[in-house]
């Protein structure tokens, strides 16, 4: 995306400030008259202080050329005719009237801009999250979880500094420049335009210098994400990180990162600090050869250019090198905001889950029949191997299908393909004959109930953990969830029961009492369909006797894909299905596959040895 396509997308964002916008562009109107005019008054000094005979020169009538004699009559009838005191103390008292009412201004411009700022990075944020909300899990798979934080928080942090910077300065400071240069031509228009001749070098430079600062930048922000990677997943990790005993290690990767940061934030800065000397050194150049030419005009008094015009013009030069100076650092800060920008709006332009709807809403239709696969191939998004080969399978409604097979069969995968997690490459999903790719997500995925292998809790309290689906969950629902799901018991010894905040990823809880969670969660959402992914790690007895008797609760009267673990769940399904290497090789009952002595009966023999041998 080009520089200036991103940075007018940043400013869209504030279509709804547009009100608050145009009053900031009056305020700053009000503010640069104001300042001209005490420039201007401090430019009649010279001529009261040195020229003791001055007085009010003829009446001038107003036209383009005579703005100097117009502007001058106009001043020295106040100063001179005015009844406030002597002409010293009227334009001492002109400067100082002008300043305070300019700052008063300028104040309350700051904090309509303050608000306008804040208000359009919260858009920013708001809508980069809820983007992230729908991108598709292919997204996730691919972006490490600390570059997601380091853009919602890192990358929309400097697109704040960006617009803070900016936003006054960009209304501001070519209004003063444009009104200082305009007194500037009507002083002198010959010394004007050698300033505008000199001015558009400085611009080349300048550009040349925002050009490498957003470069510098783009780099920078990259290694602060990677920065924010690495913590966050030794944060994930610590316990595996403390039992390896690879602390030294992981210090040290944190120790490059954060050197490979350094350095690279030190190239940012070399470049933005290079931007103002550089423009104070070349603009300074600009003065001293004004002045050079200037004075020597002045001295000879060619056409009627007098001591008093040329100390104007100086005033004003020296005060347009103020704003001049502000536009180089706006552009070094537009640099750096939109190099954060273009990472932002990559990311906003990413296409969401597709949802295409549909003209029979799943969500409308009561399930009442099956769920089937019908020749079902898939690849991994950007993987060239096929996972899942030609799988056909009929789950009818209130039954309970498993799947086994060795690790890496594709058991998950078809799991991941129900809910629309990812979509088959060939074949379809259908749910009572209709294709899930035509219908909404919502209502598709509301079919749905998960417990995983990972139960995945919030640092919240238990109830919210329980009643995840609503915003506000029925106590009642939550304490018959929780009942069914063997957990009340432990739940009610908690600190402070159903109120308990249980740390995040549910840390302060024991192995089985997270998955009696997760189990409670999905009775609470109460879905036809469970997708059950059995927990590998093995708990004690006591404890997977209770998880167990919350599984079979949740799965009474529903229909179940189970990719099962534990003996038991496997020999009670209606139907178990035999995966390897991506492909059904059996399909039965445990009694059918137990006789027919094929693969199943190999995993199933294995299983129980093991089991055997743990009793
Ligand atoms: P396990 O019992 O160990 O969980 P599984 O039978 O559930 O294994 P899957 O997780 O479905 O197996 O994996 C099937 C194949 O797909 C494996 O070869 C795996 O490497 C690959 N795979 C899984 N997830 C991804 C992914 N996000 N991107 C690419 N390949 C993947």
């Amino acid at each position: 995306m080009k520089g200036p396509k991103i940075y007018l997308r940043m400013l869209s964002y504030m279509r709804s400030q547009f009100p608050l916008l145009l009053t900031s562009v009056g305020l700053s109107f009000v503010i640069v008259s104001l300042d001209g005019a005490s420039m201007w008054f401090l430019g009649t000094l010279p001529q009261i202080l040195f020229n003791a005979h001055a007085q009010v020169p003829q009446w001038t009538a107003f036209s383009i050329k005579n703005i100097n004699a117009w502007l001058k009559f106009w001043t020295y009838s106040l100063v001179y005719g005015g009844t406030l005191g002597s002409p010293l103390m009227v334009t001492c008292i002109l400067v100082g009237v002008t300043f305070s009412i300019k700052n008063i201004i300028q104040y309350t411009n700051k904090l309509i801009s303050i608000t306008i700022h804040s208000t359009v990075v919260q858009g920013i944020r708001d809508t980069t999250y809820h983007h992230l909300m729908r991108l598709p899990v292919t997204y996730f798979d691919k972006t490490e979880s600390g570059r997601i934080v380091s853009m919602v928080v890192n990358d929309i942090a400097q697109i704040n500094n960006s617009i803070t910077t900016t936003l006054s300065s960009l209304i501001l400071e070519p209004m003063r420049l444009v009104l200082f240069i305009g007194i500037m031509l009507a002083i002198n228009a010959k010394l004007a335009l050698f300033v505008f001749v000199l001015y558009p070098v400085l611009g080349v430079i300048i550009g040349w210098i925002g050009k490498s600062i957003r470069r510098r930048s783009n780099r920078e922000l990259q290694s602060f994400s990677d920065l924010i990677s690495v913590i966050s997943e030794t944060m994930i990790g610590i316990r595996v990180i403390k039992m390896f005993r690879v602390e030294t290690k992981e210090t040290n990767r944190f120790k490059d990162a954060n050197l490979a940061y350094k350095n690279r934030y030190i190239r940012s800065e070399q470049m933005r600090s290079l931007a103002s000397p550089i423009t104070e050194t070349l603009s300074m150049y600009l003065v001293a050869f004004l002045l050079f030419f200037g004075g020597s005009l002045a001295l000879s008094g060619t056409a009627g250019f007098s001591g008093e015009d040329f100390v104007r013009f100086l005033i004003l030069l020296v005060a347009s090198y103020q704003p001049l100076k502000a536009l180089a650092g706006i552009n070094s800060s537009i640099q750096t905001g939109m190099a954060a920008a273009e990472r932002v709006f990559a990311n906003l332009d990413l296409p969401v889950e597709r949802d295409v709807g549909t003209e029979k809403d799943l969500g409308q239709i009561a399930f009442n029949e099956s769920v089937e696969f019908a020749h079902v191939n898939f690849a991994y998004p950007g993987c060239a191997e096929t996972v899942l080969h030609d799988v056909s399978l009929h789950v009818p409604k209130g039954r309970v299908v498993a799947l086994v097979g060795s690790s890496g069969a594709g058991k998950s995968t078809v799991l991941d393909l129900l809910p629309r997690f990812y979509d088959p490459t060939s074949g379809a999903i259908l749910v009572d004959g209709v294709d899930v790719a035509k219908a909404s997500l919502p209502s598709l995925r509301s079919l749905f109930g998960i417990v995983s292998q990972d139960n995945v809790l919030f640092n919240s309290s238990v109830s919210a953990n329980i009643g995840f689906t609503d915003v506000i969950p029925d106590p009642s629902r939550v304490q018959a969830a929780a009942a069914a799901a063997n957990a009340l018991e432990f739940i009610e010894k908690l600190p402070l029961g159903f109120d308990t905040i249980i740390g995040e990823r549910g840390v302060t809880l024991s192995g089985g009492q997270r998955q009696r969670l997760a189990i409670a969660r999905a009775l609470y959402r109460d879905a036809p369909i469970l997708i059950l992914d059995e927990a590998t790690s093995s708990l004690d007895t006591e404890s997977e006797k209770l998880v167990q008797e919350a599984i079979d609760h949740l799965m009474k009267d529903r229909t179940c894909i189970v990719v099962a673990h534990r003996l038991s769940t496997v020999r009670h399904a209606d139907r178990i299905v035999v995966l390897d290497k991506g492909k059904i090789i059996e399909q039965g009952t445990h009694q059918e596959l137990y006789s027919a002595n094929g693969r199943y009966k190999t995993l199933y023999d294995i299983q129980f040895a093991q089991n055997s041998e743990r009793a």
